[in-house]
């Protein structure tokens, strides 16, 4: 007997991807009776399902964000652990994307499928790094999924920073980020590049990055900015939610400089159309290079591409000889 089409056995529905045989939903957009939630991010694990799989860190980080509402049952799978739901075999695999991001791995009478979900596959000291699991259908996200996005490494991004910092020494640094995942590696990295001064946060970014550092992640002196005088944030580097780097919120900062850290500050017209002075292309989604290596490196047969820049990448698989095809999957933000 052949291995059942992909098409057979997952679905799209109005609820987001389900798998009929294993009866679940992945990342839904509603309340369903069982999630496999791919990451913490708000687009992706939503409040409200009856029963939750997902890794240990995505678990904590629902926990942290939704209270009682992360779900009836939480349960946590370990990185290459499988579980049996139903006829399929499920499981999580590292996507390099934010603490707990995982690809979800599904075999089902001897057809493997892999949902990335969001993924990157640059070095991220806050995360486990992706690891391309063979498939014959690989479900991938396509954020900037247009040759045009191509990001620099992340250390340069760091060192203009870093310079910036040095020579306004009067100015305050408000660099946006955000609250899960960006702001952690941001400061991963300000460390990793030798930068041991205290980083003064926003609340709104302190409760996730307390959890991170429960969990092992070493991030070095962080404060909450609150309460700090205006004097003592001169030559500092504040982070803060996007929505703060605006007025009037900055104008509490001696003579803010303010830097964005996102994948979408490749595109200039963006940063400047939001009042960035400073913009650092750091993602942590795949660039085009990165999604058409990962397509490749799996060695589907089968592409199919959910939110993003669905059709340059649908163009390009479909090129290169793979049956391609978009999932209109609604829900998803392309916001990092
Ligand atoms: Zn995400
Ligand atoms: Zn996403």
């Amino acid at each position: 007997m052949s291995a059942p089409r992909p098409e057979i056995w997952i679905k799209t529905t109005s609820a987001g991807l389900y798998c009929q045989p294993g009866d679940f939903y992945i990342d839904p957009l509603r309340p369903v009776p069982r999630a496999v939630i791919t990451h913490g991010h708000g687009d992706h694990a939503r409040s409200g399902n009856d029963r939750v799989l997902a890794t240990t860190g995505t678990i904590a980080i629902m926990r942290e964000r939704y209270g009682e509402a992360a779900g009836g049952s939480l349960q946590p799978l370990a990185y290459g652990e499988t579980i049996a739901a139903g006829d399929v075999a499920v499981r999580l695999m590292p996507a390099g994307h934010v603490l707990g991001s995982a690809q979800v791995v599904l075999e089902y009478r001897g057809s493997r499928v892999v949902v990335s979900g969001d993924y990157k596959r640059r070095s991220d000291p806050t995360c486990a790094p992706f690891e391309p699991c063979a498939c014959d259908t690989f479900i991938t996200e396509a954020t900037f999924g247009l040759p045009v996005f191509r990001h620099p490494p992340d250390t340069q991004e760091i060192d203009k920073l870093l310079h910036s910092v040095a020579l306004f020494p009067e100015r305050c640094h408000l660099v946006g980020v955000y609250a899960l995942g960006k702001c952690q590696r941001v400061l991963a990295l300000l460390r990793r590049a030798g930068y041991e001064a205290p980083v003064y946060l926003h609340g709104a970014l302190i409760k996730l990055t307390e959890l991170y550092e429960s969990l092992g992640i070493r991030l070095g002196p962080v404060l909450p900015l609150s309460g700090v005088a205006r004097e003592a944030l001169r030559g500092r580097i504040v982070m803060a939610p996007p929505s703060a780097t605006a007025d009037p919120w900055s104008r509490r900062l001696p003579e803010p400089l303010v830097a964005m850290a996102s994948g979408w500050m490749r595109v200039r017209q963006r940063a400047k159309a939001s009042g960035v002075e400073l913009p650092l292309v750091i993602s942590d989604h795949a660039d085009w290079d990165e999604l058409t290596a990962t397509i490749d490196e799996v060695g589907a047969e089968e592409i199919w591409v959910t939110h993003g820049r669905e059709e340059a990448l649908v163009h390009h698989a479909t090129k290169k000889g793979y049956r391609a095809r978009a999932l209109t999957l609604t829900g998803f933000e392309v916001e990092e």
